[in-house]
């Protein structure tokens, strides 16, 4: 039966297994089929610029969620560090000839001047669907079925979270006003300002040591705004990091800026521009793209983040939303220690289990020892009860080895253990002892006559006559069926002949009654003294016995020494 069920299930794996390999071999072959998505990033930085990586990261962070094959390259502008529109010319040919016939389906730019590009040459590659990641009041023209995602800063959220942040008596703007596009940015700004009644300080194209000067003189109850776009110090571009750090280094006050990269170089953060999300906006109008469908966006390119250091610098943790994101955060103790917490945890949750095993058994084995202990009191309780009886039975059994059923006095072997203890302690002392025995006359005529019962009453009468007469001393036995045997001791020899004549006489005038009859009878007696040659009581015994036998050959109820 067991087997039947094995085998259904094996058929059952096998199948499904087969199934899943059809499945996945015509997805595959979907695949092979349809050509990948050539897909072209270009940035309007250096290939080191934290925004234009983290951007590209974002784009490809939501392609990767979905699995419609792609190829992604990358290019950077490095608008920065050449003369923009020189580098257009050089970037033009490069691509060119890069893509020479194989030409990208979608083509990214992320900054302004990766787009500006971008829209300068729409002969470039006239057939990709273009993606514009910039700001969109602005150069946006002569493109058919461009994708804008709008980089353009929420000033108005910013100031926002700024001032609900730190509340400052005066704005002091860190920024240029030297480009359209900069002075535009600013004006914003300090509109957003004006609209809402804030003082405000612009510190507009200064250099770098008298714009550190003026900051680090700002009173701690202000707040700066940077704007990225301070651009130049002694002729040279300046990183709007390195000028955030410089910044940061002087002043006393808090410094809100743009975008989460600057986050970790002095800005408390808020309602940021993220380079992630626009990335990810980015990915999702791919997506669309591929898929044919409308384009549209479930990310906004914003975000409510921080930095944990200016947080707790500036006292704003209560002020922060649990949902927002606060980076730079120290791994808290937990995060920290959280393999040895585990480990710990998972220690101490054996030893307990261990510990509540060794209870159970220790209790198992304390209810087997109360039971046992009990059954071994019982078991002694019946072994003691048992002794006693035993013991009992014993002395019973002691006693019956050695006394006369009938007569109940000593039997045989009685007579022999006492009479060899007597025999002993005479030899040993200077004493005398006298065996005195007995035999009934004519018994079997008794018997014969008034039957076995009647003998044995008669029996039991000569020993009651026997024992009236001796001492208690005296060792009084009945050594056969009705012969007796006495041993006299302390007694001189005529003693015992009296005694042994005491005994015929008292039993010659015996009436015995047995039923209606009265039976009469006689004893011959025979008496032998202890010599000091004699080896036992057998041997005194044999003599006494000698002396009976003449007793009984002269004549019978007689005494014989
Ligand atoms: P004697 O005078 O020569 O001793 O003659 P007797 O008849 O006593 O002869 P004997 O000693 O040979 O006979 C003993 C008889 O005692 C034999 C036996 O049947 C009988 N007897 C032995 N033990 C018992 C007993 O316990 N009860 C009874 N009723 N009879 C016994
Ligand atoms: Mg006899
Ligand atoms: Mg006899």
């Amino acid at each position: 039966m067991s087997s039947v069920v094995s085998n259904m299930y094996l058929i059952k794996k096998w199948l499904s297994i087969f199934i899943l390999a059809i499945f996945a071999s015509f997805k595959a072959l979907s695949y092979e089929t349809s050509q990948p998505t050539r897909i072209f990033f270009l940035g309007s930085g250096s290939s080191e610029s934290p925004w234009t990586e983290l951007v590209s990261q974002g784009v490809r962070k939501n392609l990767e969620q979905s699995t419609p094959p792609y190829v992604f390259y990358t290019d950077h502008l490095d608008s920065g560090r050449f003369d923009e529109v020189g580098q257009y010319n050089v970037m033009y040919r490069y691509l060119k000839n890069k893509f020479n016939n194989k030409t990208p389906d979608i083509f990214i730019s992320a900054g302004p001047a990766a787009s500006h590009f971008s829209m300068e040459h729409p002969d470039l590659f006239s057939n990709s669907t273009r993606i514009l990641i910039q700001p969109k009041p602005h150069d946006v023209n002569g493109i058919d079925g461009a994708v804008i995602i709008d980089t353009e800063i929420d000033y108005s959220s910013m100031i926002t979270e700024a001032i609900r942040l730190s509340n400052p008596v005066t704005f002091f703007i860190v920024g240029d006003t030297n480009k359209p596009s900069d002075l535009h940015r600013l004006k914003s700004i300090t509109q957003e300002l004006e609209q809402r009644g804030i003082i405000y300080k612009s510190l507009e194209n200064k250099n770098l040591t008298s714009l550190l000067k003026e900051v680090s003189e700002i009173p701690s109850n202000n707040a700066v705004f940077y704007t990225p776009i301070y651009r130049e110090h002694e002729g040279k571009g300046l990183p709007p990091v390195f000028v955030l750090k410089e910044l940061h280094k002087v002043a006393d006050v808090p410094i809100f800026a743009t975008s989460v990269t600057e986050l970790g170089f002095g800005s408390v953060g808020g309602y940021l521009h993220s380079p992630t999300e626009l990335g990810m906006m980015a990915g999702e109008a791919v997506l669309d793209i591929i898929k044919g469908k409308p384009v549209g966006f479930s990310h906004n390119g914003f975000e409510f983040v921080y930095d944990w250091n200016e947080i707790i610098r500036w006292g704003y943790q209560s002020k922060i939303s649990d949902k927002a994101q606060v980076l730079n955060r120290p791994p808290s103790l937990w995060e920290e220690h959280k393999k040895e917490a585990i480990i710990l945890t998972a220690f101490l949750l054996v030893l307990v289990v261990l510990l509540i095993i060794l209870t159970i058994y220790n209790r198992k084995l304390k209810a087997v020892k109360n039971a046992l202990s009990k059954e071994r009191k019982l078991l002694e309780k019946k072994v003691d009860e048992r002794t006693k009886e035993l013991s009992v039975l014993y002395q019973e059994a002691e006693k019956i080895a050695r006394v006369d059923e009938l007569t109940n006095i000593s039997n045989r072997r009685a007579f022999f253990e006492l009479g060899e203890l007597i025999h002993n302690q005479t030899q040993r002392t200077s004493n005398n002892y006298t065996v005195v025995m007995l035999d009934i006359d004519e018994f079997k005529k008794i018997n014969d006559t008034y039957g076995h019962a009647a003998g044995d009453s008669v029996i039991k009468n000569v020993a009651k006559a026997l024992i009236s007469i001796s001492r208690k001393s005296d060792v009084v036995a009945r050594i056969g069926g009705e012969e007796f045997a006495v041993i006299l001791t302390n007694g001189t020899r005529q003693q015992s002949i009296e005694m042994a004549e005491r005994v015929r006489s008292k039993i010659e005038k015996l009436r015995i009654q047995f039923g209606q009859y009265i039976i009469y009878t006689t004893v011959s007696v025979g008496v032998a003294e202890y010599q000091a040659e004699e080896i036992s009581v057998g041997s005194v015994l044999a003599k006494a016995d000698k002396a009976l036998y003449q007793a009984k050959e002269t004549g019978k109820n007689k005494v014989v020494f």
